[in-house]
Order: structure tokens, then sequence, then C-alpha cells
């Protein structure tokens, strides 16, 4: 990511410290660039496991678990029942939500590379649920068990090793 000027001074002066630090040489304003968060649903109904096909970019087409980004001032598990009350139509409760691992990922939007953290949650329903894709989804499809998802046509390394581990 390129930035050049101090949204304090308006200096051209900004420069990296790090991955994740920009100082500016004229008045020493200071910007992070800091992970952030994001949250993954793995539904299931049994063996079988949902994903949801991406209709925009980055990625577009490719297939991803549904979530999105941690919104300021919300949890974890609102954020996670939002995505796919947004995503799905899909109405669940967040105490169902059981916490599965996290990954690091890197999400790029606009020009700009987002360091990410992804939690991903597992929940898991007695039976398919009626679903109503949003704009941005393409698609939802279940597939049989994780193993039979088709590892190619995953939108990111971070989703593939969540299949891995899913998988194991
Ligand atoms: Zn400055």
């Amino acid at each position: 990511m390129t930035l050049r000027y101090c949204p304090a001074c308006g200096a051209k002066r900004l420069a990296p410290e790090s991955n994740k630090r920009w100082v500016c040489g004229a008045c020493a304003f200071c910007y992070y660039h800091n992970v952030a968060t994001a949250v993954a649903v793995v539904l299931r109904v049994g063996e079988a496991v949902l994903l949801t096909q991406r209709a925009r970019n980055p990625q577009q087409g490719f297939l991803d678990f549904p979530g999105g980004f941690v919104d300021p001032g919300e949890t974890l598990e609102a954020a996670a029942v939002r995505e796919l009350e947004e995503e799905l139509g899909l109405t669940v409760d967040g105490d169902a939500l059981h916490y599965r691992f996290s990954l690091w990922n890197r999400y790029p939007y606009a020009g700009v590379t987002y360091p990410t953290s992804d939690v991903y949650f597992e929940l898991t329903l007695p039976t398919r649920p009626v679903l109503r894709c949003a704009d941005d989804v393409a698609g939802a499809y279940w597939f049989p068990r994780p193993g039979a998802i088709p590892r190619e046509q995953l939108a990111f390394p971070a989703v593939l090793e969540a299949v891995e581990r899913l998988t194991a």
C-alpha cells in the first residue's frame, strides 16, 4: 500500500516504519494500519457444509464461507448473526455459535490490502433452512462433507486452510 500524504498536516512526508506503522516526517503524526477483524460461519447440517459464491470482487465467482468484517462497537457473535441475516436471510441465535479457530488473511479492496484476523465459528442446524441470498452473494451451495468441496474454487488461501482444517 502507498501512503504519502499526512492526514494531519498534509505534508508529503508520510513514510512506512514497518508493515503496519506510518509516520510523518514533518509533524510526527503516526498511523497504524492495524489488523481488521472478520468473522466466518461454518453452517452445518449433519456432515454437510454450506459455502457461498462471491458475487463481487475481490475473487468474484469463487467460494467462501458466509461472514464479513466486524463493525465498530460490535461483538464477534453479533457480527456473525448480522452477516448471516444480511447475506442469507437467515436468523440464528448467537449463543448457538461455537468457536472453531482463527486464521490470518489479506483482503485486497479498492487498492488497499487489509491484513485481517478471520474468526471461524461453527453453527449446526437441524435441517437445511430456506435461504434468501443478498446482492453480494451469487449463490449458496451445500456440500455433503468438507472433503467434497472443490479446492480450486475457493476464494482465498485462508479459506482453503479452513476447509483443510475442517476435513482433517
Ligand atoms: Zn504530518
